[in-house]
């Protein structure tokens, strides 16, 4: 079975200890992942963004990526819960189903160097998906998703044709609406994608709240105000 040699030279004694410790790594990352995991989704619960288990959240650890199962609620998911997939979809840890949501959480993954993903059904984001395919630029913080977030085309929920009109509204960006369904953000972390579903909510609540004025409409900035805010962004905390 092994082509080691098994004279006790040292050599492959040291090879497996090296094995070892890459393995034990490997589970340590895995776990604090997961760990990640069901904290953000908690917190989509705890802060308002998702009703029940009507969300998911995803990491990426490698190869595997980390998702929320179907249909459990997050103060039930423990650390011996972990459910993971590959990229392609198919089931490599845990008992409990995937959640429906997986092929845009891939489609994420396959098309971005995107660490995690965080999907809601806020309920002002969601509002604002049924009225209009581009939030209003009410407010300059659409320059940290990369500029003015677009809603995707309507498609059944779990599908593959949702993953796609997913990706088409998220060029360039790193959230978008989901028309009559909710929003779809990632980062480079956990707190990241979480962060930017927050500011998401948070920027289609102001411009519900700004439209709701009878006799009068918001201002809006104009694509060259916001390109001079990405551009501050990019050079923030860098001299000059
Ligand atoms: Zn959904």
């Amino acid at each position: 079975m092994s082509d080691r040699d098994e004279d006790g030279s040292g050599a492959t004694a040291a090879q497996d200890t090296q094995d070892a410790h890459a393995a034990h790594d490997a589970q340590d990352a895995v776990e604090q992942a997961w760990h990640g995991v069901v904290a953000t989704a908690r917190r989509t619960a705890a802060e308002g963004l998702v009703v029940g288990t009507s969300g998911n959240v995803s990491a990426r650890v490698g190869d595997l990526v980390l998702v929320t199962p179907s249909g459990v609620p997050y103060d039930r998911l423990g650390p011996g819960d972990t459910v993971a997939v590959d990229v392609e979809g198919r089931q490599v840890l845990g008992e409990l189903a995937p959640t429906s949501e997986l092929p845009l959480h891939l489609a994420v993954y396959r098309n971005s160097d995107a660490a995690a993903v965080v999907h809601t059904h806020a309920v002002h984001a969601t509002a604002v998906s049924t009225l209009v395919p581009e939030v209003p630029l009410v407010h300059y913080a659409a320059a940290m998703l990369g500029g003015p977030v677009r809603t995707a085309a309507y498609a059944l929920y779990g599908t593959q044709e949702l993953a796609d009109n997913m990706l088409g509204a998220l060029r360039e960006r790193t959230g978008c609406l989901l028309r009559n369904h909710g929003t779809v953000t990632y980062g480079s972390t956990l707190d990241e994608a979480y962060d930017r579903t927050a500011q998401l909510e948070w920027m289609c609540r102001l411009w519900l709240t700004a439209v709701s004025v009878p006799g009068h409409s918001p201002s809006l900035l104009t694509r060259a105000q916001l390109d001079e805010v990405q551009d501050a962004l990019k050079g923030y905390g860098q001299p000059g």
